[in-house]
């Protein structure tokens, strides 16, 4: 280290805890502030929009300096977080005037992005994920990933080209790699960042700490066994090695080893249905295209009562297994749950149950981390009660609810330790004391009726020295400043007694103090003193008794989370009017009347018509849909909706649509341009065709394919000539169940050579020069494209009009005759089409004069007049 002789003693200090975190803003406490300097002082300023100014100099320097008072601490750590920023939390931890130089300091907790446990800093929906990531040679990863706030690990191994869709799947928080890893690694990691595949920080940790051996110890110390065996873990060397850097990381931030740890979950690429990023964007699951929470699928489905339930229902949603069992099991729990007949159904008693239950999961996490609050216990205390309750359901017509319902039996004496040791309403830090109940510690009690008693212990003390001393004014009083004394007036001073000592004097009075009164003094103040060191004692205490019960409290909160989930997807599935989806072992997606749940739920809100269902059927004869019809006839809504169906299925979730036949599936891909993607053409195409590549290297007969307009980032016979030969790969060679929407016209003669591909197109019936949408799928390619009517919906310029439809005209002449060039401008010029109605036709021919007033007639009259 630098010598540091020519700092201030205090800076000193700061120099050598900031050394042990050079990449980490340091929060250093200075009486009711944290402080921050050099640097961190300047980071802090720019990302909070705070002051910049300076303590002082060091060294012959100024000290630039940012401070945060310490209430606000949580409120900006949260802005710091959210910016994938870290901090780490320096308190004051010596007792003040002791000793030389700058009171004690140390760091008390450390808060990365990825190792949140706060409740403050965390949110109720979702995870904060910290990842580990290794390699060893160039072909395979291995991943390591956990909430702290949970109680399992995740491992999994993958090709090295696979990491960037594992890692957005997962959607860390932050990822750690080691120092060691190769240039090449490292650059991948970053190129995978920079696709926005991940949006955390990545930050790399010492090489020696993924090792793998190391890695198999302490997970096999956590889950207490000889072997990984039960968890099919053994032998996945690289991910053993990224789960020793990833506790070795999340003890260094909690400043303990991590107790709650109780299972592995290994997770097999092939067990998923896989949902790539693009599917998961262009499916809105989660988030809208535009970045928004809502309306997505996951804020339609999310009536859930608690956090707990609406992490897991995320966690359902984004990871469909292949195979059905799960998805199974929770249809039939929903079929149970809804109920049947009159009465209130199962899933509203529970939930009734549900409301307000506490966050189980992260009180059991920050118990087994010490961290947690007292109210938070007297929340779980009364949570427990009530999954006592909710655990006498018993058995259901549904292995799955029976297992809950076992599942949500508290751990015996849990409940009523904590209703007898906490008070009902704790004060919010145990350091305040006012934490542990009356009647569960002799010694706390006696402490505190000491302090309680104290009055009364006055008032006799003032009569029995009256009596004593036949002084009728003497009082006994107490002030912070001189402790307890007796006060007598000088009128009565010859009447004081011997064994009084003089303690005060005031100008009308002395204050006297005797031995009783000073043994009860002492008594009294060490007992407020003592019943805090007590209550700290005893909390602490009872946090041990805690420990052994966290895995079965883990238990109860995956009960809990389950159960929530299961009655939100029975109440969803009967305000929305969804049917139970049946799976089948031969390949095909048949869905009879399919809905897009998020389209109809806005179309209901903003009683804008109703939603036009429509059938899907595809199996071996028909695993391609081309799909054409205008733009706005409602492709992209079928299109998805199909996906959204097979995924909502896939999760053990009833549909929206009257019924539903599903073979397996492994993979929901989509390649649909967004909108705003033709901003940047050139990119954008090689964006297209990128991900069209993919698709066409991953799919398989059983994945669903979603082509939306591909093509369209280039040339119009490039496009098209690229758009026959993916459609051709994904008929003849990929096999997989493939919806392709296309402006490209001459694709509608694929099916003619193609035999298991079908036309289809979207209705739309015209009325004069415009266009009705009819959003219904009819067989058969669509007539013409009403390109130019959707134009003229969206208010194009008559003139435009006119000039297009010239040039459509020469176009569809010129069709079919070889080697002739289509002079686009030779249409007539830019004129308004005179045949088209003005402004004043059309509001003439509007009018109906038999159904006017004389009065509205002059209205009329006005008004026209304003036109022309
Ligand atoms: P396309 O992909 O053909 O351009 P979209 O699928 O984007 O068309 O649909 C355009 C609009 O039409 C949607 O925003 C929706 O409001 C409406 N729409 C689509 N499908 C239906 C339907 N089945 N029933 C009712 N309205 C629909």
């Amino acid at each position: 280290m630098a010598d540091l002789s020519a700092h201030t003693p205090m800076m000193q200090q700061y120099f050598k805890l900031k050394a042990d975190y050079p990449d980490t803003l340091v929060f250093y406490r200075m009486g009711d502030f944290y402080e921050l300097f050099f640097a961190d002082a300047e980071k802090v300023t720019r990302l909070l929009d705070i002051t910049l100014t300076s303590r002082g100099q060091t060294a012959g320097q100024p000290i630039p300096m940012a401070g945060v008072p310490f209430h606000a601490l949580e409120n900006y750590l949260a802005r710091l977080i959210k910016m994938g920023e870290s901090a780490a939390i320096c308190e004051q931890v010596g007792e003040i005037g002791l000793g030389k130089g700058p009171v004690e300091r140390k760091v008390v907790r450390v808060v990365t992005p990825g190792t949140l446990t706060d409740s403050e800093l965390l949110s109720d929906k979702s995870e904060a994920m910290l990842v580990a990531v290794h390699t060893a040679g160039r072909q395979r990863c291995g991943l390591a990933w956990m909430a702290v706030t949970q109680g399992r690990i995740h491992m999994a191994e993958c090709a090295a080209d696979e990491l960037g869709a594992w890692l957005s799947r997962i959607s860390p928080s932050e990822v750690i790699y080691s120092a060691g890893v190769t240039e090449r690694f490292e650059q991948a990691l970053l190129a995978i960042k920079h696709s926005s595949a991940i949006t955390c920080p990545l930050s790399p940790r010492p090489d020696w700490q993924f090792d793998s051996g190391l890695g198999e110890r302490k997970l096999l110390e956590l889950l207490g066994a000889a072997s990984l065996k039960a968890w099919e873990a053994e032998n996945m060397p690289l991910a053993h090695a990224a789960s020793a850097a990833l506790l070795s990381y999340t003890e260094h931030t909690q400043g303990r080893n991590l107790t709650h740890i109780h299972a592995i979950q290994v997770q097999r690429d092939d067990a998923l249905i896989a949902l790539p990023l693009a599917t998961r964007r262009n499916l809105e699951l989660i988030k809208t295209l535009r970045g928004e929470d809502s309306p997505t699928v996951f804020s339609l489905l999310d009536t859930c009562m608690t956090g707990m339930g609406s992490r897991l229902l995320k966690t359902w949603m984004l990871e469909p297994e292949r195979n059905r069992q799960s998805a199974m099991q929770r249809l039939e729990a929903i079929g149970v749950l809804r109920g049947a007949g009159a009465g209130m159904t199962p899933w509203q008693a529970l939930r009734a149950e549900l409301k307000g239950v506490s966050d189980v999961e992260r009180i059991t996490a920050r118990i087994a981390l010490r961290q947690v609050r007292p109210r938070e216990l007297v929340g779980l205390s009364k949570t427990l009660q009530k999954s006592q309750l909710l655990a006498q359901s018993g058995k259901a017509p549904s292995a799955y609810l029976t297992q809950i319902f076992t599942d949500l039996i508290p751990p015996q004496g849990c409940a009523e330790l904590l209703a007898s040791a906490i008070m009902e309403e704790p004060a919010a830090l145990v350091r305040d004391g006012g934490v542990i109940a009356t009647g569960f510690d002799a010694e706390l009690d006696e402490l505190r009726a000491i302090q309680n008693n104290c009055d009364e212990f006055l008032l006799e003390l003032e009569s029995k020295e009256k009596l004593l001393t036949g002084i009728p004014n003497l009082r006994v009083q107490f002030n912070k400043v001189h402790g307890f004394y007796i006060e007598i007036t000088n009128s009565y001073k010859d009447a004081v007694p011997e064994r009084y000592r003089r303690r005060q004097t005031l100008k009308n009075a002395e204050r006297y103090i005797t031995p009783e009164l000073k043994a009860f003094e002492d008594k009294a103040l060490s007992a407020q003193e003592r019943a805090l060191q007590r209550e700290k004692f005893l909390f602490e205490q009872v946090l041990d008794q805690l420990q052994p019960h966290v895995p079965q409290l883990t238990r109860v909160a995956q009960a809990i989370a389950a159960l929530d989930v299961l009655c939100t997807l029975a109440e969803r599935s009967l305000t929305l009017n969804w049917a139970e989806p049946q799976f089948v072992s031969q390949p095909c997606i048949e869905i009879e009347a399919g809905r897009h749940p998020v389209v109809e739920a806005r179309m209901a809100e903003t009683s804008s018509g109703s939603f036009i269902a429509n059938h899907t059927r595809m199996n071996l004869n028909t695993r391609m849909q081309i799909i054409t019809g205008p733009n706005m006839g409602g492709k992209s809504t079928y299109m998805r909706q199909v996906a959204l169906i097979t995924l909502l299925a896939s999760m053990g979730s009833y549909v929206p649509a009257a019924s539903c036949r599903l073979g397996p599936i492994d993979a929901i891909h989509t390649r649909i341009g967004a909108a705003d993607d033709l901003a940047n053409a050139q990119s954008t195409f090689m964006m297209e065709m990128t991900e069209a590549a993919q698709i066409l290297h991953s799919a398989t007969p059983h994945s669903l394919v979603l082509m939306d307009e591909i093509g369209r980032g280039t040339s119009t016979f490039d496009g098209l000539a690229l758009a026959s030969g993916i459609a051709t790969q994904l008929h003849d060679k990929t096999k997989a169940f493939t919806l392709f929407a296309t402006h490209y016209f001459e694709l509608t003669e694929l099916p003619a050579k193609a035999k298991a591909a079908v036309n289809v197109h979207v209705g739309a019936a015209e009325s004069g020069s415009d266009i009705v949408f009819l959003h219904e799928i009819q067989a058969g390619p669509a007539s013409r494209s009403y390109g130019i009517q959707v134009a003229k919906l969206a208010g194009m310029p008559a003139g435009v009009l006119n000039h297009a439809r010239h040039a459509l005209e020469a176009l569809e002449s010129q069709a079919g005759e070889n080697d002739t060039q289509v002079n686009l401008f030779d249409a007539p010029e830019l004129v308004d089409d005179i045949s088209a109605p003005s402004p004043l036709q059309q509001a003439l021919a509007a009018i109906n004069p038999d159904a006017l007033s004389p009065r509205e007639a002059l209205e009329a009259l006005y008004q026209l007049k304003n036109i022309s």
